[in-house]
């Protein structure tokens, strides 16, 4: 039986492109039912905030393969992208995004060899989107990572390499500032690497990351990284092989796998039949292969390299007033199935095995954890010399005493950095005056001795598990 894939054309160029698959795809004789859905600016214009009617979650729920176009959100509709709600929707938490050297195509990295590939987490981090004004002139944007999150995208990053018979995964973090969270990922990395011995993987810092993409491409087979670590990575990468006009990508999960071009809706293109198509025929191309379709999936992108070689060029490329049509392009490969180009071998790949989803919400059980303090956050125009004062006056006879005031992050108090421009958010951090265990009553206690005169706007318990401390230090705090 032929299987179904929901298709979503999507907004701007995201038609022309989608055409263009469809139409090799059909010419590659692949049998594939598909059920045409909506999404994006015009389901946001009906009215429906999350830009993603029913019948297309409908769709894909039943189908679980979707090739999608690019979706804009029109100015003044929806608070959320219709492409996150499908991510968020579906729990598609890996993105793939391949770019690789392509014969025809010129670049400042031509015959360097590049061929790798970015794993993107692709629902955590700062994208859960949990953004709050802690004060009228301070925002707080949450970055959330969790063990279970990177442990399912450290896998994958490996399965990924073994189905594709890549040599090397490097997981590209910031933990050398954000221990906790980059770290995560970083920590998580290392352990399950040691269950792929096949694998060479090594940790690298992401700016350096960035550095040595630029430097030395061609060193790189598979990135494993954060979610917006990743975003902005992989929009780099694309530009070592000619653009986004080149980029695809897969978005995975455990059960729906949505493919699509990196690039988005490029409006000023729209209905002008002159944009590159290539990056949702690679799409395509990474959905056959999940298809299982291997064959097929060689055929088309044997058929893209020989095109590309031959010349065939769209105005991305070579200039708008010389390129190909987009129509002309994908017909251009479709008579060229068959073909292929000496020196561009195709990874034909073995069907990618996704981790196994735990349905466990705690994946980590310490065996000893206690609370041994709060810090609180507060809103105050008074400078750190008044503030420290009057909480140490005001916290004299609780369980509790003031260890430190931190400014952004840096101490401010006691005996802190006086060079330091202060806002007016605090944050202020209490921890018991002898060995013990911080309880809830004894924090409602403190917030409401405190609240008489500062204005306390958020605050974070200080844990220790198995007697680590679960919260990093401020600059400056011993
Ligand atoms: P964009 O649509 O990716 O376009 C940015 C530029 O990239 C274009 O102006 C063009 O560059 C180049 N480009 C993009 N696609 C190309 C292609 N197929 N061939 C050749 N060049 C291509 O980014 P944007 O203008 O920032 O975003 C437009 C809309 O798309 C927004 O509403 C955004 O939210 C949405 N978006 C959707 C997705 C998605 O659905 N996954 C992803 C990103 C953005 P030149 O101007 O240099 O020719």
């Amino acid at each position: 039986m032929a299987p179904q894939v929901t298709v979503i054309p999507g907004d701007g160029v995201g038609p022309e492109c989608i055409d263009a698959a469809q139409r090799i795809i059909d010419a590659a004789g692949v049998p594939i039912e598909w059920d045409h859905q909506e999404a994006g600016e015009s389901v946001f214009r009906r009215g429906i905030a999350s830009g993603v009617p029913q019948e297309t979650i409908d769709s894909i729920t039943r189908t679980r393969v979707v090739l999608k176009g690019p979706l804009g959100t029109p100015v003044g509709f929806g608070e959320k992208s219709a492409n996150v709600t499908l991510r968020k929707l579906f729990e598609t938490y890996a993105n793939i995004r391949p770019v690789r050297e392509l014969p025809g195509v010129s670049t400042r990295y031509s015959g360097s060899g590049v061929d790798l590939v970015v794993v993107r987490e692709n629902v955590e981090d700062l994208y859960a989107g949990i953004e709050h004004m802690q004060t009228p002139g301070v925002a707080q944007c949450l970055k959330l990572i969790s063990s279970k999150g990177s442990e399912k995208i450290a896998r994958t990053a490996f399965e990924f390499a073994r189905s594709e018979g890549r040599r090397s995964v490097v997981c590209a973090t910031k933990s050398n500032i954000m221990k906790l969270t980059e770290g995560e990922l970083k920590r998580t990395f290392e352990r399950v690497a040691l269950e792929y011995p096949d694998i060479e993987s090594h940790h690298m810092i992401i700016d350096n990351a960035a550095h040595q993409l630029v430097k030395r491409p061609e060193q790189f087979d598979v990135i494993v990284t954060t979610n917006m670590n990743g975003d902005i990575l992989s929009d780099l990468t694309s530009a070592l092989v000619g653009g986004l006009g080149f980029a695809p990508s897969a978005n995975l999960g455990s059960g729906v796998a949505i493919f699509e071009a990196v690039h988005g809706s490029a409006p000023k293109y729209a209905g002008k039949n002159v944009i590159n198509p290539t990056a949702v025929i690679l799409s395509s191309v990474m959905m056959l292969k999940h298809l299982q379709f291997f064959d097929a999936a060689e055929t088309i992108e044997n058929a893209l390299f020989a095109t590309l070689q031959k010349g065939v060029l769209t105005g991305d490329v070579v200039g708008y007033d010389r390129g190909s049509s987009t129509s002309d392009f994908a017909s251009a490969i479709i008579a060229n199935l068959g073909e292929s180009v000496d020196g561009y071998t195709i990874r034909r790949g073995r069907p990618l095995a996704m981790p196994t989803p735990v349905a466990d919400p705690v994946t980590v059980v310490p065996t000893e954890r206690r609370v041994v303090g709060v810090d609180v956050f507060v809103e105050s125009g008074l400078m750190p010399d008044e503030l420290g004062p009057l909480l140490d006056r005001l916290v004299e006879s609780s369980a509790l005493r003031l260890k430190m005031i931190s400014n952004r992050g840096t101490k401010v108090y006691p005996d802190g950095n006086t060079n330091i421009d202060v806002v007016d958010h605090y944050r202020c951090r209490f921890v018991l005056r002898e060995e013990g265990e911080l309880s809830r009553a004894e924090i409602r206690s403190l917030l409401s001795t405190i609240e008489t005169d500062v204005d306390w706007v958020h605050l974070e318990l200080l844990q220790e598990f198995d007697g680590a401390p679960a919260f990093t230090k401020a600059q400056g705090e011993d």
